[in-house]
């Protein structure tokens, strides 16, 4: 049976002003698969995740997530997709526990069904026992874990993960693609992890090279080799 790709960017342009961001970008990630997304800063990887997620207008080129475009089938494609964002997104009043139900009522999750996601969740990344902790009172990488675990709550098949490591301590960045790498393999869902850090790419990934707003190369890892010397 076809299965439409999970994420296919095809002919996606973006310009701020006269600056061109991206550049006749296209490309596709099958379903389940741990894609990493390698840019230099500037490369165009937080435009095209404002693309994806919608938050821009896609005017040239389109985006399709599992077949639904994202102009015409917003809904369903945004459905599909789970997100972390570059920034700090996470309110630091409230609690671990409550900034994962909030998320988890605006995806329509009843609240039983919610709490049982969200212990499940925190169990797999060693935080059960912060659910009641205020998200001020956690480290940056436990931060990330709990952005994490939110994009995940609405069981969605395709992760965007912009630069997640960003900011971290090289332990803590190793000990978070270590358990993404794991939750998604458990739950067997795709990723596009977008990173300018060339040591996070291991040997199975496929790969994306943006440069200035264009892709250079695209595909498994031992391919791109080859294909670059
Ligand atoms: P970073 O990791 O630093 O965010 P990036 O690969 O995500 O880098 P983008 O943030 O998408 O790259 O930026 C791509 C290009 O577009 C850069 O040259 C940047 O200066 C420019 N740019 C990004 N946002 C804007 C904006 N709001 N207005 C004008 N130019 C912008």
């Amino acid at each position: 049976e076809w299965e439409p790709p999970a994420l296919d960017v095809s002919g996606v342009s973006h310009s701020y002003g006269q600056k061109k961001a991206l550049d006749g970008v296209s490309f596709t990630i099958a379903p389940g698969r741990f894609t990493v997304l390698l840019g230099l800063n500037g490369a165009g990887k937080t435009t095209l995740f404002s693309l994806v997620s919608h938050l821009y207008d896609t005017r040239e080129g389109s985006i399709r997530i599992f077949g639904n475009d994202i102009r015409h089938a917003s809904g369903e494609a945004l459905r599909r997709l789970g997100i972390v964002f570059q920034a700090r997104t996470l309110d630091l009043d409230l609690s671990v526990g409550q900034n994962l139900a909030y998320h988890a009522a605006l995806h329509g999750i009843g609240r039983g069904e919610a709490m049982a996601r969200i212990r499940t969740l925190l169990g797999q990344i060693d935080m059960a026992d912060r659910l009641h902790d205020k998200a001020r009172s956690l480290s940056g990488g436990q931060m990330r874990r709990v952005e994490i675990v939110r994009a995940l709550l609405h069981e969605p098949s395709l992760l965007l993960l912009d630069e997640a490591t960003v900011g971290l301590d090289i332990r803590s960045r190793a000990d978070i693609l270590a358990t993404i790498r794991a939750l998604v393999e458990a739950n067997g869902i795709g990723v596009l992890w977008a990173t300018h850090l060339i040591d996070e790419v291991d040997d199975k990934d496929e790969v994306v090279i943006l440069d200035k707003g264009r892709v250079l190369a695209a595909g498994p890892v031992a391919a791109i080799v080859r294909q670059t010397g």
